[in-house]
Order: C-alpha cells, then structure tokens, then sequence
C-alpha cells in the first residue's frame, strides 16, 4: 500500500529543496494532491497480472491472438518522469486464452509502478508466457520518454522501441513476420 504521509511530506521537502513557499496558496494542497495521484499512477505496485491471467477460454486451434495499440502511462525509474506509448502484444495459445481486455490490464499493471521500458517489455512477455502458459509470446513497446524530451538531449518526437520474443516466436520466422505484418494492418 502506498504511503500517502510519507509521500506529502516529501513532496514538501522537494518543494522546500527548490526554494519555494510550500505554504502559498497554490502549493498548499499540492502534496496532499500528489500522494492521491501517485496512488494511482504507481497501482500496479500492489497488483499481479496473475489475476487478470487466470480466467481462461478454451480455444480449438492454437492461432497467434494479437491486441495492438494498448496505450499506456509509465513513470521512468532514474528519473521519475512519463514514458508513454503503446504497447503490441502476440501470443501463440497453448489450448487456452485470456479475454482481450486482460491483455491489456497486465499492461497496465507492470506500466503503473517506477519502470525501465526493457524491464517492462520483459515482464509481459514473461507473465504472458508462465501465467498463461501460452506457447511463444511476442511483445513490442514503442514510447516517447519525457526524460528525452523536456531535459538532457531534448529530443521530441523521438521514440524508443523495445522487443521481446518467447517460445516459438524465437525459433519460427514467419510467426515474427505474422506480428509485423498484422502490426502495419
Ligand atoms: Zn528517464
């Protein structure tokens, strides 16, 4: 669970840190405001995508299930600030799926705690993997990092994208061809 008072009270000191009045009106709710958002943003801390994997669908044929285009919010580890894009996630069924939207929350659920974009590229491939028991797994994630954009190099619009085969998406080419070809559709 989130600690919502240590939160405040270091909103404050990290206000106090770059030489404001934490006690001018505008920033006087702000750590109270940031402990109820953070709750939120950081969610997937007390989550498992175990749960969203367990209800299952018995399926007949064990064809490549693709949902594209999962948007998602993450906060960058090293510097605490957004990444955000979207994610493409394949999998090969091993007589069993999961409804498309659970896809999605295991997104969600490894997107909302402090992240690295491989990381979190491999955390989904592999929960997708172990807790689905799917037969190869083929997960995409192209993001645009605000630690790129607003500081540092400062390059806007620029886009990173990380990949991650598993199972028979390592060894069958045209399955990774598949995913390409169903992610330009
Ligand atoms: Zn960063």
């Amino acid at each position: 669970m989130v600690n919502k008072e240590k939160i405040e009270e270091a909103v404050k000191l990290l206000l106090e840190g770059i030489g404001e009045d934490v006690n001018r009106e505008g920033l006087k709710e702000t750590p109270a405001r940031i402990a109820r958002m953070y709750e939120e943003i950081f969610s997937g801390m007390d989550e498992s995508s175990e749960i969203f994997l367990a209800k299952r669908f018995h399926v007949e044929n064990n064809d490549v299930v693709m949902e594209k285009d999962i948007v998602f919010y993450s906060m960058c580890e090293h510097h605490l600030l957004p990444f955000y894009g979207k994610a493409h996630v394949a999998y090969i069924p091993n007589g069993e799926v999961v409804g498309l939207s659970k896809l999605a929350r295991t997104v969600e659920t490894f997107a909302k705690r402090p992240q690295l974009q491989e990381r979190m590229t491999n955390q989904i491939a592999d929960a997708i993997m172990e807790q689905l028991g799917a037969k190869g797994v083929m997960v995409m994630l192209e993001a645009e990092h605000m630690c790129m954009t607003m500081r540092g190099i400062k390059k806007p619009g620029s886009r990173t994208v990380t990949c991650v085969k598993r199972g028979e998406f390592e060894t069958n080419d045209s399955l990774v061809r598949d995913f390409y070809r169903m992610l330009s559709k």
